[in-house]
């Protein structure tokens, strides 16, 4: 699935308008030094350390931002503010807490020479290259940049996802449930999750289970996004329609696979298109998108991997699977001693969604075993922060 992406094309943004976007670049060479000159730590004293100890002249002042400096000779001093560049000749501060004044002089402990300087470029050289982390750009990271005097970053852009929620059965909240009916969470939930992994959805109008429909939603999804993800109707039920339009209509190159929850799970492409197509059952569903779709998103961006920590958990029970398939079984991982452990963040079935809203991780238990056996570690991926 991720051999057939392609890298979002990028834009330019002003810095103030960059945060949450994805660097094009993770590597950025510094055109000055950072900090631009030697400056004082310290509201204190300018001096050579050659003339400390000793009671000095106070000679002049310097502020942050000044321009021009007094230059320090021997036996002088020049009043100094945190921030302000270090004047010519001096080469150490003493901070005013550690200075006796009476009237123009000031008497000072001896100071080993470059206390309390900051030396230009002492954080960011000129020619240094910057590595950036490969994540979306965070504050500390924006303001390195500021600090660099970058004024605008190319970013990529958001990679368009079209949501096609499929389904006779299903219903818009906010509206009345008629028989038959249950309200459709994937529109919703797919969509924040298309948003969370860094991509923008474009959630389609509810689709029933109608071959000719589904078709020209997806052709226009297709037109219209990156990627296609629909959910439902990729099964081996009667009125499951999804995979056949594939397959007739575009291309599908699998449709079934041994993960539980979410076993049928379709790739394929139409019109040029890469297309997903998720289980129906929400849980299925969102689990899925987890395993499959944000990796996707994730490479479009061009980040690694799934941007989630794993850690290894130990069952505090005996939690039942399918043997043929891998689990990712919904827990709550919690800190135990120096390791965590895992705990059923509710019932495992695939149409219980709420225990999927109260896990922080997804207990990963290889296809080949009938259950997490307790008190053994299995790798948990954190899809929120542990408890
Ligand atoms: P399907 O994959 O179409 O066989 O659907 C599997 C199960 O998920 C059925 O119980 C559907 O009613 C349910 N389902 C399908 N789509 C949605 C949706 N958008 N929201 C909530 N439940 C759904
Ligand atoms: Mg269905």
């Amino acid at each position: 699935m991720l051999a057939g992406v392609r890298l979002a094309r990028t834009e330019t943004l002003s810095l103030d308008r960059c945060d949450g976007r994805v660097p094009a670049s993770f590597s950025v060479t510094a055109t000055i030094d950072v900090p631009p000159f030697s400056n004082s730590a310290m509201d204190g004293f300018a001096v050579r350390a050659a003339d400390l100890p000793g009671e000095l002249d106070v000679v002049g002042e310097v502020a942050a931002g000044a321009g021009s400096l007094p230059p320090v000779g021997k036996g002088e001093a020049v009043r100094i503010m945190t921030g302000a560049p270090l004047p010519p000749g001096a080469d150490t501060v003493v901070p005013i807490e550690d200075a006796l004044e009476t009237g123009d002089r000031v008497r000072l402990p001896a100071r080993e020479r470059g206390t309390y300087v900051r030396e230009a470029g002492h954080d960011t050289p000129t020619g240094a290259s910057v590595q950036l982390p490969e994540a979306a750009l965070e504050a500390a990271t924006v303001a390195v940049l500021a600090s660099l005097g970058v004024a605008e970053v190319e970013v990529r852009r958001r990679p368009r996802v079209a949501v096609l929620s499929t389904g006779d059965e299903l219903a818009t909240p906010g509206g009345a449930l008629r028989p038959g009916q249950i309200y459709d969470a994937n529109s919703f939930g797919l969509g924040v999750a298309v948003r969370e992994s860094g991509g923008e959805a474009i959630v389609l109008p509810l689709t029933a289970d109608d071959p000719a429909l589904i078709e020209r939603r997806l052709r226009d999804a297709a037109a219209s996004a990156d990627l296609v993800v629909v959910s439902g109707g990729v099964s081996v039920g009667r009125h499951d329609h999804v995979r056949d339009v594939l397959e007739r209509r575009g291309r599908l190159d699998f449709w079934r696979i041994a993960v539980q929850p979410g076993k049928p799970l379709a790739f394929g492409e139409i019109d040029g298109r890469p297309v997903v197509g998720l289980p129906g059952n929400p849980v299925s569903a969102l689990v899925t998108f987890e395993l499959f779709l944000r990796p996707m998103l994730r490479a479009m961006l061009g980040l690694p991997g799934d941007g989630r920590i794993h850690v290894l958990a130990c069952a505090t029970e005996s939690m039942p699977k399918s043997t043929e398939r891998r689990a990712y079984l919904r827990v709550v991982v919690a800190r135990d001693g120096d390791g965590y452990r895992a705990a059923p963040a509710g019932g495992q079935q695939s149409s219980q969604l709420r225990p999927l809203a109260a896990a922080n991780a997804l207990l990963v238990v290889p296809e080949g075993e009938p259950a997490a056996e307790l008190g053994r570690a299995y790798e948990a991926m954190l899809i929120g922060p542990p408890a």
